[in-house]
């Protein structure tokens, strides 16, 4: 059993064997849209059809699809260990559906609403059009995806932040490294003494950081994982 407690942070691979398309590997989201038009503040300011369209599509995408095996050995990991906190960017539902009770997700959720004039927050399925009155402040035209844009603060830092600085080993699945300030955890972790895991397809961006890595597909490498640190 790994000493101290674990915090796990996942990335767009651990559901690409979902089905749910990853950013930048070769065939990802962005070689098809441009994240300036679609994942920005300024891209809904210019074209708010275009982004609820796009997030319309990924929601769709994530009702339906299912949790895979490396989403359910996590939720075994959590069931098994009282000290697991699973942080995740992406914005899918599937930890959840797969069991996870606690998931911190520092990029938002597709399956939620932000009202952009008052703030009021509320659970969303079905598609999201500009005439989608807020029942808090009663407008329309500034529903959009409760989902953090590029340029925006990602959520929870503080909890996510604590964890970071007093877990006793960091392990980061199937993210690419590329995103700040997520890409910065393994190095916090580190400095604060934690063991480090990169568990990915390949190396990524970050990779020489991790004291540890094992590469393949997540589906076989996570359940292998979790098998070793709380048994079968
Ligand atoms: P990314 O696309 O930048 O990187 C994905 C990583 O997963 C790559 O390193 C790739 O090698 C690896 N990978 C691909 N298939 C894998 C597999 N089968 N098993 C293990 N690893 C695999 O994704 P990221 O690092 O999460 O990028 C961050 C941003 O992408 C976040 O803002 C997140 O919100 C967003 N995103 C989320 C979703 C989702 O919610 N499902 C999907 C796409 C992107």
């Amino acid at each position: 059993m790994t000493e101290g407690p674990i915090v796990i942070l996942t990335g767009a691979g651990i559901s690409a064997e979902s089905g749910l398309g990853t950013f930048r590997d070769a065939d990802g989201l962005w070689t098809k849209y441009r994240l300036e038009d679609v994942a920005t503040p300024e891209g809904y300011a210019k074209d708010p059809a275009l982004v609820l369209d796009f997030y319309n599509a990924r929601r769709e995408n994530c009702v339906g699809a299912s949790p895979n095996a490396a989403h359910s050995a996590l939720a075994r990991l959590e069931r098994a260990r009282g000290d697991v906190l699973l942080v995740t960017q992406n914005i899918d539902d599937l930890h959840e559906r797969a069991g996870c009770t606690d998931v911190v997700h520092m990029h938002g959720e597709i399956m939620a609403a932000l009202c952009a004039r008052c703030g009021n927050r509320r659970p969303w399925e079905g598609r999201m059009c500009l005439t989608d009155v807020c029942p808090e402040c009663g407008m329309d035209g500034r529903n959009r995806p409760d989902v953090v844009w590029f340029g925006e603060m990602p959520y929870h830092l503080d909890r996510i932040y604590s964890a970071v600085t007093n877990c006793g080993l960091f392990v980061a699945i199937g993210t690419s490294g590329s995103v700040y300030p997520a890409a910065g955890f393994v190095s916090e972790a580190a400095a604060a003494g934690a063991e480090t895991l990169e568990i990915n397809l390949e190396p990524s961006e970050t990779a020489s950081r991790f004291d540890r890595q094992i590469y393949g597909p997540a589906t076989e490498t996570v359940p292998a994982w979790v098998d070793q640190l709380v048994g079968g």
